[in-house]
């Protein structure tokens, strides 16, 4: 496995880390509470702090599962509620003591923005403005938002100064956590600008084969060789280089690429009818001058368009669907064919697809392995090939790894394939070496 350079350890890794930190020293704190309430028979304090625990365990399961941020999000709300039941009712300011626990809710709402800034949620917006508002409330001491509680005075005793000092350090704690994340992204971002200019990125091909298990085109996958770390996957930079905007320019180098390679295989018999598919992402195919950019590009290259394929994510549809197939249509006037890439992984009605004029659509890999588990899985699969056919595409069948799943995905309808059951993705020479000296695995 080669290493990946830290500045790409993407930015949930800090995050996690951070968030584990803090819900370690949460729950040592919360025990300290809890032994002091259970001391000094406080048995509605105990209770409330035994609720927080038991409502956080879902986040406990949801983090194991990888959905951290659903998990984050639950936490937000569970400690929201308790920060607010225990300033309404225990932390009221008096000629003692002022309220120390409200002090936690702008690091809710912080969190709040970190999250929001990875995945896009409107709860999180909810949250970070109720946690705002309750935060000016909880400040202001407003008399409705308390009622007097005189036995609360020991605890508040206790927590005057370790609220401020906890809630100050988790405050700092975050900012300087997002700061790193701010500096590594914008590391990275340096990186993948340095590796465009320094001819760091080269392509590979995967085969794609038909029915019979005969190569017909290939699909252009990038890496990134790194001088140190050597060849670093799509799924480490991508997400940065969209992320700052430079995928446009990442894409047009493949592209540009692509068409070289594609004219090398016209030199000989055996790859000179073979398809290319390229992989588009969204940003860079909503670029205003995407069209004729590629039109030029195939005319310089002398590429014949119609071997050309182009690989959309359901993405695109999302917005401007008029747009996008006015572009499609433009392109497929030209020659260029489309598919849908990952298909089934995103939410596009059937009746826009009906619209476009795609050609393709790619079952996600993650369908394929499904089938081959259990019967739900096999239902799925089954379904979205259907689905395919009956809008009269060519449907194919991603990350086909045993004869089996070949065997299987035939028989659900599926007319092309790919997958490290034929090859992984290769260089230019050794895909047209393997395709002129007819040596495909797992095909006899
Ligand atoms: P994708 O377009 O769906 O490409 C298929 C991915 O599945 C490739 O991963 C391929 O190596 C992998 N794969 C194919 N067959 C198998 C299999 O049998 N088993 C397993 N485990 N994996 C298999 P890769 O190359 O890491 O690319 C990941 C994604 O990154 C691609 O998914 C595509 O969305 C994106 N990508 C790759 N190259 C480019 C590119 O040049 N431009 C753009 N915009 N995106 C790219
Ligand atoms: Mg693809
Ligand atoms: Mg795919």
């Amino acid at each position: 496995m080669p290493q990946i350079p830290s500045a790409f350890i993407p930015a949930t890794a800090h995050a996690t880390y951070l968030c584990r930190i803090a819900a370690y020293t949460a729950v040592a704190i919360s025990l300290v509470w809890l032994g002091y309430f259970i001391w000094s028979k406080e048995w509605e304090l105990a209770a409330s702090l035994i609720i927080l625990a038991v409502t956080t365990l879902p986040c406990w399961i949801l983090a194991m599962r990888g959905l951290f941020f659903r998990s984050l999000l639950l936490a937000q709300i569970a400690c929201l509620l308790y920060v607010f039941f225990f300033c309404y009712r225990y932390d009221i300011s008096n000629h003692l003591f002022q309220r120390t626990t409200h002090l936690y809710i702008p690091v809710i709402a912080l969190i709040g923005y970190i999250s929001y800034q990875q995945t896009k949620s409107k709860v999180q917006i909810a949250i970070i403005l109720t946690s705002l508002l309750l935060f000016i409330l909880f400040s202001s001491n407003a008399r409705f938002l308390s009622i007097n509680n005189i036995t609360a005075h020991q605890f508040q005793a206790l927590g005057a100064w370790m609220n401020p000092l906890l809630a100050t350090t988790l405050f700092v704690g975050v900012i300087v956590a997002m700061h790193t994340d701010f500096s590594k992204r914008k590391t990275s971002v340096k990186a993948i600008q340095n590796a465009l200019y320094n001819d760091q990125f080269i392509l590979l091909y995967q085969p794609v084969v038909n029915l019979q298990g005969r190569v017909t085109g290939a699909e252009a996958l990038i890496r990134w060789n790194h001088p140190s770390s050597g060849l670093i996957s799509p799924a480490v930079f991508i997400p940065d280089a969209q992320e700052a905007g430079i995928m446009p320019l990442i894409g047009e180098w493949v592209i540009s690429q692509a068409f070289k390679d594609l004219l090398h295989w016209q030199e000989s018999a055996e790859t000179r009818d073979l398809t290319v598919s390229i992989n588009i992402t969204t940003d860079h195919f909503m670029q205003p001058d995407f069209v004729r950019k590629l039109l030029h590009q195939a005319r310089m290259n002398n590429v014949s368009c119609h071997q050309v394929r182009l690989e959309l994510t359901e993405s695109v549809f999302v917005s401007e669907p008029h747009i996008v197939a006015a572009k499609m249509d433009e392109l497929a006037a030209a020659g260029f064919r489309f598919a849908l890439d990952d298909f089934g992984t995103g939410f596009s009605s059937l009746s826009t697809l009906r619209k476009l004029p795609l050609n393709q659509i790619k079952i996600d890999r993650s369908f394929v392995t499904g089938a081959s588990i259990n019967n739900k899985g096999v239902v799925i699969a089954r379904n979205i090939a259907r689905m395919g056919t009956e809008l009269g595409l060519e449907v194919v069948a991603e990350g086909i790894e045993t004869p089996y799943q070949w065997t299987m995905m035939k028989e659900f309808g599926c007319t092309v394939f790919q997958g490290f059951l034929f090859s992984r993705p290769i260089s230019s020479t050794d895909f047209t070496d393997l395709v002129a000296s007819n040596s495909l695995n797992g095909v006899e």
